[in-house]
């Protein structure tokens, strides 16, 4: 197993909107923090796109285009869009026309940004409050969105509301992003990780792993599934790991795997580096949730989100 993995930056924000960052100084922290792709998402603007991308030239950041759809019911992130867009008539109650106005003015990948964050006085409309009528829409929800001390408030039901979608069937990839507005960023947080795929520049690798729902967030190891004589083999990737996971794990300590089906039943099983698991998959499972706890299964001791399990159709 072990591929190898992009690390990818998917929310933040610059002077162009309400960060204070200038274009070229995110450009200069993500190449500090080595990311391999950065996704520049200004609020309702792509004003900053073109100096992020010669800012990054020379170097191993590739700029990813994009913005977040900031309204008052709720925002969208939209990565590859390239031109903004007319948004006057949104209706909450059916925002699907806004939704495919966003692909028509290049957006790649769309996803819901803190669905269940409260906001705060000046930046309201957090929380998502759109009503969605097709979600096979939306490409991802934002499970973590770490901005601030207080990172994790809201992201619980994120995450829980991700897994209720996926184990119903909606083809919805899991990321992360700091929603970044100023320094200095709390670094040992989720991020996203993107598995590299030849032939793809590092954009559409991240494009990719999100479409075809292979993203991982990760604040510690990475674990991998490979599905293998009716099980999925889980084992901890020995190429890449967070680069700050030794904020939350050694190299050496078993971590807790559970995995939740559309049947209702869940799974448990230790892993470890050199000690993969097996994880019986019964026919009737189709979509499953595998998650990686450093020893108990509870929401604070959450070290990964891997990509989810959908059977493949028979052919
Ligand atoms: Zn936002
Ligand atoms: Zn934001």
């Amino acid at each position: 197993m072990s591929r190898t993995y992009l690390h990818a930056e998917l929310h933040n924000h610059t002077t162009e909107s309400d960060g204070a960052l200038s274009v070229e100084e995110l450009v200069q922290y993500a190449r500090q923090e080595a990311y391999d792709v950065l996704a520049l998402t200004d609020h309702n603007t792509t004003a900053g796109q073109e100096r992020a991308i010669a800012a990054s030239e020379g170097s191993d950041l590739a700029v990813l285009p994009g913005l977040e759809l900031t309204t008052m019911y709720g925002h969208v992130l939209a990565l590859g869009m390239t031109s903004m867009m007319d948004w006057s008539d949104l209706n909450p109650q059916f925002p699907d026309a806004i939704l495919d106005r966003l692909r028509r003015h290049g957006a790649r990948a769309v996803g819901i940004a803190h669905p269940f964050c409260v906001g705060e006085p000046i930046m309201t409309g957090c929380r998502f409050s759109m009503q969605i009528r097709d979600l096979e829409k939306i490409d991802y929800i934002e499970v973590f969105n770490t901005s601030g001390p207080d990172w994790f408030l809201g992201n619980e039901q994120a995450l829980a509301w991700w897994q209720k979608l996926v184990l119903a069937g909606y083809p919805l990839a899991a990321c992360t992003g700091i929603d970044l507005h100023h320094l200095p960023v709390n670094k040992e947080v989720f991020t996203t990780f993107a598995p590299v795929q030849e032939g793809l520049t590092k954009q559409e690798m991240v494009l990719a792993a999100i479409l075809q729902q292979r993203t991982i967030v990760s604040r510690g190891p990475l674990l991998e599934w490979e599905e293998q004589n009716g099980c999925l083999h889980v084992a901890i990737s020995d190429t890449c790991r967070h680069p700050y996971a030794g904020a939350c794990w050694k190299e050496d300590e078993p971590v807790l795997v559970t995995m939740e089906d559309n049947t209702g039943a869940l799974q448990r099983a230790t892993v470890a580096r050199e000690q993969p698991a097996d994880l019986p998959l019964p026919e009737e499972v189709q979509y499953a949730v595998l998650k990686a706890y450093r020893n108990e299964a509870v929401f604070d001791q959450l070290l990964c989100v891997l990509a989810p399990y959908r059977r493949r159709k028979q052919a």
